[in-house]
This record gives C-alpha cells, sequence and structure tokens, in this order.
C-alpha cells in the first residue's frame, strides 16, 4: 500500500522479506569470508542503524561494532568538501574493518571517507551496503557486499529518511512518480 511521508507519496519497492533475505546472505558470505577474524563493523549514522542492527544479527563470528556520524564541511575552494567521522572510538589500525552504509548514491561521502581511514592504516576495509544506485555513480566505489541494486529513485523506510521523515517504515518504499 502506498504511503505519504510530509508532501510525498511512496509506493512498496523492497518488502520486508526481501530485506531480510538478502541481508542473511550477506551475513552468511561475511561470516564465511572473515572466518578465524574478528572484524570491525563500522555503521554510519543515520541512515543504516536498522540494516546495521539486522546485519549484525546475522554475524557469528567474533565481531565488534561501532557508530559514527559523518559531517561535511566546506574546505577551500581547491578540496571542496571534506568529510570527518564523528564518534569513531575504536583504533582501526590492524584491524578488519567493514563499514555499514544504508545506500550508497553518487559514491561522494565513501570516496571522501574510505581513503580517510586508510591512513588509520586498517589491515583490510571493505564496504558492505544495502542499496546501490548504479546509475547516480559519479565517484565508483567497490561495494564487496551489496543488498540490491536499485534505480536513481528516491527510496525511503528501513532507517532511510525524507527530510528527517519515513525511517521507522518497516520496508523501503520508493517515491511515486
Ligand atoms: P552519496 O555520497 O553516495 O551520493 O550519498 C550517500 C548518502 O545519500 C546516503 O547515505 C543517504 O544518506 C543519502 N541518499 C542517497 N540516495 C538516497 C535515497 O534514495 N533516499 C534516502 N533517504 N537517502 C539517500
Amino acid at each position: 500500500m502506498e504511503k505519504q511521508v510530509l508532501d510525498k507519496l511512496f509506493v512498496p519497492y523492497l518488502s520486508k522479506a526481501d530485506i531480510h533475505s538478502a541481508i542473511e546472505q550477506m551475513g552468511q558470505k561475511i561470516n564465511a569470508d572473515y572466518e578465524g577474524k574478528k572484524p570491525l563493523f563500522i555503521a554510519i549514522l543515520n541512515g543504516s542503524f536498522m540494516f546495521a542492527s539486522d546485519l549484525f544479527k546475522q554475524i557469528e563470528i567474533p565481531a565488534e561494532i561501532s557508530f559514527i556520524k559523518l559531517a561535511s564541511y566546506k574546505g577551500t575552494k581547491s578540496s571542496g568538501s571534506v568529510v570527518t567521522a564523528i564518534g569513531l572510538e575504536s583504533d582501526v589500525f590492524e584491524r578488519d574493518v567493514i563499514i555499514v552504509e544504508d545506500i550508497v548514491d553518487t559514491g561522494k561521502t565513501l570516496s571522501e571517507f574510505l581513503p580517510q581511514l586508510m591512513h588509520q592504516q586498517p589491515r583490510s576495509l571493505k564496504v558492505c551496503a544495502l542499496l546501490h544506485k548504479k546509475e547516480a555513480t559519479k565517484f565508483p566505489i567497490t561495494i564487496d557486499y551489496m543488498g540490491f541494486e536499485i534505480p536513481n529513485l528516491f527510496v525511503v523506510g528501513y532507517g532511510l529518511d525524507y527530510n528527517g521523515y519515513g525511517r521507522n517504515i518497516d520496508q523501503i518504499m520508493q517515491i511515486a512518480e
């Protein structure tokens, strides 16, 4: 059934069951790939809180999770905006790090954040994203674990918001065209 969030109408796109089975598969793959390791998951707030919670429940190997926010500042004219991580208390030095992101759109956020994290010399750094708008790519990012490739249309629900609202919807909905 369609849903109104603020002034926009959204239609069902990915059901609870779709999301659950994708996350189960991602979790199983991570469990296998990281056997014998103790990865550190770093989830990027706000959007990824539901995804991170459900994904982490699928993890059966010893693992830690930390939540961060990314704040973007206007840098100098030459460097454009600069992204800083708020709340990254865990030491990533020589850790196997898995970034948990709700959606990769243009790739800008991660293309700025990943190189910064690399400075802290993790042993490995991989990206896990529930959604990827491939057609919107401006900054190519390797997504190691991906739930769904989706068209370049705005989505809400399952943690994703429209102007702060709609995060509590238990499925992913697409803007009605
Ligand atoms: P990027 O830096 O890859 O262009 O954008 C990533 C961020 O943009 C995501 O973490 C998310 O916050 C926001 N975003 C991109 N597309 C959507 C969308 O369709 N719906 C929502 N709610 N947020 C989006």
